[in-house]
């Protein structure tokens, strides 16, 4: 993988652990020669993370929306900046320039960027990884409730593992750098 998607917060979180983590996702992408493609923002993890591959001689593709570049939350130092029109072209961009995605900790906007970026690959619209760091257990009871869809036949078994878990960033990397599991389709 080239170049990767990274969700995540646009605050930092209560736990400094959080932008630690986003800290060393930029570093190691810049070492890798990984380009870091995110939504374009200066703030939370976002700008955390962005500026920690920039820091460390790497390249940033950010890319946002019109009206929040607007309200002056963008970064404005970024190796590479487009904008959009409107959200769900961002969405569009982002899945074009990049070979996988990862989601950090975050809120409501992460959860959507990630999800739809799964409900893409479930419909067979892509076929790249998507990895979730977990993070301090951020996201147990997300996963948790992912079992529930299953167990109660919302989401097909099989489709559980196009998630791709990991408590550390190497070891995400690591594991979506293997052949991906199938994908069920939607409609089967
Ligand atoms: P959340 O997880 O709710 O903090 O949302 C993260 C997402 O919020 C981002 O990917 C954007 O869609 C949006 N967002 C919020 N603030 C900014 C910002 N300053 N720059 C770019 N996107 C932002």
């Amino acid at each position: 993988m080239k170049s990767i998607c990274v969700f995540c917060g646009s605050s930092a979180g209560s736990n400094p652990i959080y932008a630690e983590t986003a800290h060393r996702l930029g570093v190691l992408f810049a070492q890798r020669q990984i380009r870091l493609v995110y939504g374009g923002g200066n703030v939370g993890l976002m700008g955390v993370a962005a500026d920690a591959c920039l820091g460390a001689g790497g390249s940033v593709l950010g890319v946002i929306p019109g009206f929040l570049k607007e309200k002056e939350v963008c970064h404005t130092g970024l190796t590479e900046l487009i904008v959009t029109r409107t959200m769900h072209e961002r969405k569009q961009i982002m899945e074009e320039r990049s070979d996988g995605f990862i989601m950090l900790p975050g809120g409501y906007g992460t959860l959507d960027e990630f999800f739809e970026i799964l409900t893409w690959r479930q419909l067979h619209l892509h076929s790249k990884p998507t990895g979730l760091l977990n993070v301090d257990g951020y996201y147990c009871a997300l996963l948790a409730h992912v079992q529930r869809m299953s167990e109660d036949g919302f989401l097909k078994k099989a489709n559980l593992s196009l998630i791709v878990v990991a408590d550390e960033i190497e070891e995400l990397l690591e594991k979506m750098e293997q052949p991906l599991n199938p994908s069920t389709p939607k409609w089967l």
